[in-house]
């Protein structure tokens, strides 16, 4: 994350600055500077300032919309290819999704019309030269707002058209399938504008991988939501694992390490409560700062978030992206553990989901067609 420098806080949400908008901007600025001059550099410079300005309160649509359904957005980074507003979480009904997906573009919509009504731009086809600094900055603007808002509405995921044609298919298919609809759509589009890149204009390549990577994990987190919707943590969870106790050597977390296939370790307390949890990463750097004869306790780096064995798979996925935990650990009644649930234990648990017949699938999905 040390790749984006805050610059400010707007209304609860941290905006941030990626360090490659920086050299993007410079590279903008020398490239105009060398073939038309200072003037036009810095009017170029300006232009894209004020592009990027426009971008950022496309991405305030989304976040104020979100907030009015009771959802915070962290952070919005700006990058070279846009802006990306970092939601805590996306509401699964479709109306909401469908408003904060359209409030964005409207933002945009909204500005050009605003500067053609008291700043007297025009908006006509040579105001789309972005670069040509003969047209008036006013007719530029508003022509590269109006092509954000049409490009943004492209129904393919992750571009908000993505998200209005999934909230517009939920209502009917169901969130996963309209979700793997859009995905699908959202790989095509990234497959023809990295063809078009290819022959025309390097960047859309760029842009190209990052809609084909963003639609191909949001489909897969839905799938995963899905499958582990209404299953009891208890039927997925890992019961064999090797625990640690805190006053061990870092010593025996090695031969522990060595003689297992885990990865991370819960370390738990005399009565089996969990007490942290001691990762590969966290042995190796013990043992080059601190020598074998470290404690575990002294070592393990995360505290262990856990939940009570009666909730659902899904809490326990939630709970593992919310805290950004390599695992989380599953207590009985009376605190001990007893499980552990990782990032893993969930991929399986769709493999096995997948490979059963329909009939003998287990949680939301036994469900016949259709009901
Ligand atoms: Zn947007």
């Amino acid at each position: 994350m040390s790749w984006s420098l805050n610059i400010g806080t707007v209304a609860g949400t941290i905006v941030r600055v990626h360090l490659t908008f920086l050299l993007f901007l410079g590279w903008i600025f020398a490239a105009s500077y060398a073939s038309s001059g200072a003037a036009a550099a810095w009017d170029t410079l300006l232009f894209i300032v004020l592009l990027f300005l426009c971008v950022l309160l496309h991405e305030f649509g989304h976040i104020f919309t979100a907030r009015a359904f009771g959802v915070t957005t962290p952070y919005v980074t700006l990058l070279p290819i846009g802006g990306v507003a970092q939601l805590e979480r996306i509401p699964e009904q479709p109306g909401q999704e469908f408003l904060i997906a359209i409030a964005g573009p409207l933002v945009n919509v909204a500005i050009a019309f605003l500067l053609v009504l008291f700043a007297g731009a025009q908006l006509n086809a040579g105001a789309s030269a972005v670069d040509n600094t003969q047209i008036a900055m006013v007719d530029r603007l508003a022509a590269v707002n109006l092509f954000i808002a049409l490009f943004n509405m492209i129904p393919a995921f992750p571009m908000d058209g993505g998200r209005v044609l999934r909230a517009a298919l939920a209502s009917k298919l169901g969130y996963v399938r309209a979700t793997e609809i859009a995905a699908s759509i959202g790989q095509f589009v990234a497959f023809a504008l990295g063809f078009i890149g290819l022959l025309f204009n390097p960047i859309l390549i760029f842009i190209a991988i990052f809609v084909y990577l963003a639609a191909s994990s949001e489909a897969h987190m839905v799938a995963l939501r899905a499958v582990s919707r209404g299953v009891p943590v208890s039927h997925a969870m890992m019961t064999q694992f090797a625990t640690l106790m805190p006053d061990a050597h870092v010593e025996e977390a090695v031969q522990t390490l060595l003689a297992t296939s885990q990865g991370e370790f819960p370390v738990v307390d005399g009565a089996g409560k969990p007490v942290g949890l001691l990762g590969r990463a966290d042995i190796i750097k013990a043992i080059k700062t601190l020598g074998p004869d470290a404690r575990v306790a002294d070592a393990m780096a995360a505290e262990l978030p856990t939940i009570g064995h009666r909730r659902s798979l899904e809490d326990a996925f939630k709970l593992l992206q919310e805290k950004q935990a390599p695992a989380v650990g599953i207590t009985d009644a009376s605190g001990a553990l007893v499980g552990l649930v990782t990032s893993e234990t969930i991929a399986e648990m769709v493999m096995l989901q997948n490979a059963l017949p329909p009939g003998g699938r287990i949680g939301p999905w036994s469900r016949p067609a259709g009901a």
